[in-house]
């Protein structure tokens, strides 16, 4: 069934798929399991409930592969508004967001009135969100994309950390170029958020086996679990998350020293059998309209998620 991935995000890619999705009637109801709802206020109500079990959060305000400066302002804008939700209602403290640079601007190109290109338009971007977050009392990370952002992510993530070192950023276990990077993600209190990697890449940049990911995520895990920063562990897969733990308690690192991540919708008992066996645990909590990139990659990601979603459109299609 991991033969399904790659067609899958391919697919995605094609607009006809993405109007035929997007209206289907019953994907609403699917899409609701792993997205909250399109509001700051629905992304607050999600992490009340999920404080109230322990859990901590993170949140992304959903959007990718913006075109135009309108839209990437708005992104910077609806970033704003959810702090202010969220110090409003008393959970800003210990927040953090994710933030895509490709949703404030990285992939516009340069013109005459935007010389810099793209990526000094989503640095902009960021950095109005990080000094809002870290005024707030929340914090930023960066989420990873495709192969080809990951100089210019890098890029940005360094400047932010000179005026909010505490700016993290995820990594993808399975791009060959990865040990390079960690090898200079691994200073004091460098937040690393490692995850198995979303994107369809092709063999000459990545591991295309599920074997060799899983190993190459092992790999990096000694790395950061050894080096002096945070590491933050996104994975719901069940050996990855035991092996963490070994690789933690071997490392002498106590739970305030490091974190499990997973996704919101995306086997919650297990976050909570986490918390409650002392682990720190952060949910990832996607919330907005422009929900269909992020959901059919989660489709691509496991048979059921697609088999719940194709069952549905047969049923009540
Ligand atoms: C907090 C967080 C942030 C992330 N940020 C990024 C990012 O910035 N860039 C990026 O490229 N990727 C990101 N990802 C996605 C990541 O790269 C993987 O695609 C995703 O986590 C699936 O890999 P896995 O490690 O969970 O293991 P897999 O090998 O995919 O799955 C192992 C097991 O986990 C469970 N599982 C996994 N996925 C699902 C699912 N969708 N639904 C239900 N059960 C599931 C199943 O039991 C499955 O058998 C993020 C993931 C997390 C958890």
């Amino acid at each position: 069934m991991f033969l399904l991935r790659k067609p899958i995000l391919a697919l995605s890619d094609s607009s006809a798929v993405r109007d035929v999705v997007s209206k289907a009637p019953v994907t609403r109801s699917v899409v609701d399991r792993f997205i909250p709802g399109e509001t700051s206020a629905a992304a607050v109500a999600a992490v009340r409930q999920l404080r109230a079990k322990g859990l901590q959060v993170t949140l992304d305000h959903l959007g990718e592969d913006t075109t135009d400066r309108e839209t990437a302002d708005a992104t910077v804008a609806a970033y704003l508004d959810l702090l202010e939700a969220l110090t409003a209602a008393g959970q800003v403290s210990g927040a953090e967001v994710s933030v895509k640079l490709s949703a404030v601007g990285q992939a516009l190109t340069a013109t005459p009135d935007l010389p810099a290109g793209g990526n000094a338009y989503a640095l902009a971007g960021a950095r109005k969100i990080a000094d809002a977050a870290y005024a707030a009392g929340a914090r930023v990370n960066l989420d990873i994309e495709d192969h080809t952002t990951i100089d210019q992510t890098l890029e940005v993530l360094f400047e932010l950390r000179r005026t909010h070192p505490d700016v993290g950023v995820a990594i993808q276990a399975m791009l060959l170029r990865t040990p390079k990077d960690l090898a200079e993600l691994v200073g004091p209190g460098s937040r690393v958020r490692l995850v198995k990697g979303a994107y369809n890449e092709p063999d000459t940049v990545a591991f295309t086996d599920p074997d060799q990911i899983d190993l190459a995520y092992v790999r990096a895990m000694k790395v950061l679990m050894n080096g002096r920063g945070y590491p933050m562990i996104g994975s719901h897969d069940p050996r990855m998350v035991a092996i963490a733990d070994k690789l933690a308690a071997d490392a002498g690192r106590t739970p305030d020293k490091w974190e499990h991540q997973m996704l919101y919708g995306i086997r919650p008992d297990e976050q909570e059998r986490l918390v409650k066996a002392g682990k720190t645990v952060r949910v990832y909590i996607p919330y907005g309209e422009d929900w269909y990139g992020y959901f059919t990659r989660r489709l691509a990601e496991r048979p059921a998620n697609l088999l719940f979603f194709l069952r549905s459109v047969v049923s009540k299609g």
